[in-house]
């Protein structure tokens, strides 16, 4: 379906890259690729129309929150053609050779349950003894291929990486000695 209304103006769309999570009478839209988040009602969002090409409708929606939308990249000109974009923000990181930056996720489990998690905690599975090897291998390799890597970094994230810090991070950290490490946690394995 197409809205007459959408031919006399300029075209807007959904981002491909928003999440859109539900929150009592609130949407909170995070754009992943910008890391920006907007709060809306959810009477604003059942005001949006969208047509089968995600173009929207924005005759209903206040001009202050479709402004709000365009400045975080929720919504954008229709001519925009995001997957490009991403493609040469990749382009160019591949192109700084010097750095290597490796994220490790020892498991999705966490103890924690904040609202806004779209992690259902179920899986309590984790990397095993072997997985590790077969992670310091493969970094290995990397390096010594890699000479122009200056700088090597390892984060850690989750779930919650602290539940599996004796089991996994431990045991990462002492084989790879010579990263710098960085680790999102919120110390929960202290509780
Ligand atoms: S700490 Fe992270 S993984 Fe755990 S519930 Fe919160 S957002 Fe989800």
């Amino acid at each position: 379906m197409t809205i007459p209304f959408l031919s006399k103006v300029k075209l807007m769309k959904l981002s491909l890259y928003n999440i859109i999570i539900p929150y009592k009478k609130y949407l909170i839209l995070y754009n992943t690729l910008w890391d920006s988040v907007v709060m809306c009602f959810r009477s604003d969002m059942t005001k949006w129309g969208i047509d089968d090409k995600l173009h929207l409708s924005l005759s209903n929606i206040d001009h202050r929150l479709v402004n709000t939308l365009k400045e975080n990249k929720i919504i954008l000109d229709d001519d925009i053609n995001e997957r490009n974009m991403v493609k040469n923000i990749l382009e160019e990181t591949n192109n700084v050779n010097d750095v290597l930056e490796f994220t490790i996720i020892p498991s999705l489990a966490c103890n924690f349950s904040c609202w806004y998690c779209y992690e259902n905690h179920n899986n309590k599975e984790h990397i095993s003894q072997p997985e590790i090897k077969h992670i310091v291998l493969a970094l290995e390799k990397i390096i010594k291929n890699k000479p122009e890597i200056t700088t090597f970094k390892i984060s850690f994230f989750g779930g919650e990486p602290l539940l599996f810090f004796k089991s996994v991070v431990v045991p990462l950290i002492e084989d790879i000695k010579k990263a710098q490490f960085n680790s999102s946690v919120f110390g929960a394995w202290l509780r």
